[in-house]
């Protein structure tokens, strides 16, 4: 179904079920494609990876038909990969980033993303160079076909990568700038200061600086804070400064037909929005108070 709309969400990778349960999840949403973390996103504690149900897993995202080129896999977020001057944390980085694309692999995946890191108080352009040398080492380390999409960062503390000339000067420092494309957050650009209200013209300068084809995938946000803000807090679709319709215009957008959409929305009432995320982009239809239904 060449014109169904790609979109997913984040789901887990929790026990006794593991991949098998992360695709069940994903499906049991609506969805055709999905990101996951291959262990808990705030540490690099990683489980082995024969224990996980990959082969069920898989097995079953082929049965959905399912494109598992599109499924994304994200880093955890405490490596930073350009903090260079504490060589023991630098090199640590790199290790960590060389087995999250070794395992992204494992699972038939295709893509990770990575926070390009912040730059501790230590000069920014050094830190660009010091992010493109540590993707190299690990790219060289992982030898396999899996890209890294740079994330679009809100620009909370010191993040690195909150402008596109930024992501763009760390693929103009590697040596593989093939492998390397974009994950553009939605929440995180508008909290950057983009103005994503004027969507079209946000898109002709990311294609002007680093060219639309590098966009590898897509994270649906809102935002509880207003543009500009550098906060970083993502909002369900509809109750944030962005809004449904911009979402749903961006979701829809024909640049990203082919790009996976993955929500990042929090869970309300402790439960998961997703499935009634993903409804309401299908029918390109805003439901009032949809919160309150779920
Ligand atoms: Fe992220
Ligand atoms: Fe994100
Ligand atoms: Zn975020």
């Amino acid at each position: 179904m060449a014109d169904e709309l790609l979109i997913g969400s984040h789901v887990g990778l929790g026990g006794p079920d593991y991949y098998l349960g992360s695709v069940k999840e994903a499906l049991s949403y609506g969805a055709n494609t999905f990101m996951f973390y291959t262990g808990a996103p705030q540490n690099t504690y990683r489980k082995s990876l024969d224990d996980m149900k990959i082969p069920e897993g898989r097995a079953l995202i082929k049965q959905a038909g399912i494109d598992e080129s599109k499924i994304v896999v994200h880093c955890p977020y405490i490596i930073n990969p350009a903090n260079f001057s504490k060589p023991d944390l630098y090199a640590l980085s790199i290790d960590v980033l060389v087995s999250e694309l070794v395992r992204t692999a494992a699972f038939g995946a295709k893509m990770l993303v990575l926070h390009p890191g912040a730059s501790v108080g230590q000069d920014r352009e050094q830190c660009i160079v010091a992010i493109a040398n540590a993707i190299d080492l690990a790219l060289e380390g992982a030898h396999n076909d899996v890209k890294i999409a740079l994330e679009t960062m809100a620009g909370k503390g010191s993040e690195m990568g909150i402008t596109f000339e930024e992501i763009k000067a760390i693929i103009d420092h590697s040596k593989y700038p093939s492998k390397l494309g974009v994950c553009f957050d939605t929440c995180h650009t508008h909290d950057a200061g983009y103005d994503l209200f004027d969507f079209d013209n946000v898109l002709k300068h990311f294609d002007e600086v680093i060219g639309l084809d590098k966009i590898l995938v897509v994270h649906l946000n809102d935002s509880k804070n207003v543009r500009g803000a550098h906060k970083d807090r993502h909002e369900n679709l509809g109750y944030g400064e962005i809004g449904f319709d911009i979402l749903n215009k961006i979701a829809h957008h024909p640049a990203f037909k082919d790009v996976p959409k993955i929500l990042e929305t929090p869970y309300y009432n402790e439960k998961a929005p997703y499935k009634a995320e993903i409804a309401m982009l299908k029918e390109g239809k805003f439901i009032p108070s949809w919160r309150d239904f779920i």
